[in-house]
């Protein structure tokens, strides 16, 4: 049942690896990683979006309040396929204003929880009930799409060439030729299937 496919960060952005926990094929997504609370958890971590003592703790709350972590992990998932829908607009450059009017609603809510903390000489972003709320895992994910698509790196958003993949990335290349996820996963399937339709031919 537990899906312990390893999580792969090769977005750039913790927007775009979180689009990346599942594969976006023909047929709709495939190969669902984000199967728990605790799973959405472990990548969180991973992405560096919590630190490993706010991990631990939100799994202690999820273990004690399990409908508020299935609600969180519902909500991951439907904020996964809100950013995917847009960043995939954006990578195709067509018209993303349907995409981006539902995802505001969720920058709402992120940004209502941001605050500014005194740190040191500066001040600091900070999230109000940080490692408590069993969603706070989403809001800086929200923010950094948010902050990505904002940013001049949008029109560098790419997405993978591979057959029934879809995972998107920011293409960071010198030449802006990025073509694949990983050159070890599709870049290499692609390879071999070209090979096999020379020698067959
Ligand atoms: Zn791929």
């Amino acid at each position: 049942m537990e899906d312990s496919t390893p999580f792969r960060y090769i977005g750039g952005d913790p927007a775009l690896d979180l689009v990346n926990t599942v594969d976006w094929t023909s047929e709709g997504p495939r190969r669902d990683r984000l199967v728990s609370y605790d799973r959405l958890v472990t990548w969180a971590e991973g992405a560096g979006v919590v630190a490993s003592d706010v991990a631990e703790n939100l799994r202690r709350i999820a273990r004690g309040d399990s409908q508020g972590a299935a609600k969180a992990l519902s909500r991951a998932r439907s904020a996964r396929r809100i950013l995917r829908d847009v960043f995939y607009e954006f990578a195709l450059g067509n018209d993303a204003t349907g995409a981006l009017e539902a995802l505001n609603p969720l920058l709402t809510i992120a940004l209502s929880r941001l605050r500014v903390e005194q740190s040191g000489a500066l001040a600091a972003y900070s999230w109000h009930e940080w490692g408590e709320n069993p969603s706070c895992v989403l809001w800086p994910v929200v923010f950094s799409g948010a902050n990505l698509l904002t940013s001049a790196e949008a029109t560098h958003v790419g997405m993978c060439s591979g057959e029934d993949c879809g995972w998107m990335f920011v293409d960071r290349s010198r030449n802006r030729l990025r073509r694949w996820c990983e050159m070890e996963t599709c870049g290499t399937i692609a390879k071999n299937q070209r090979r096999r339709a020379r020698q067959s031919s």
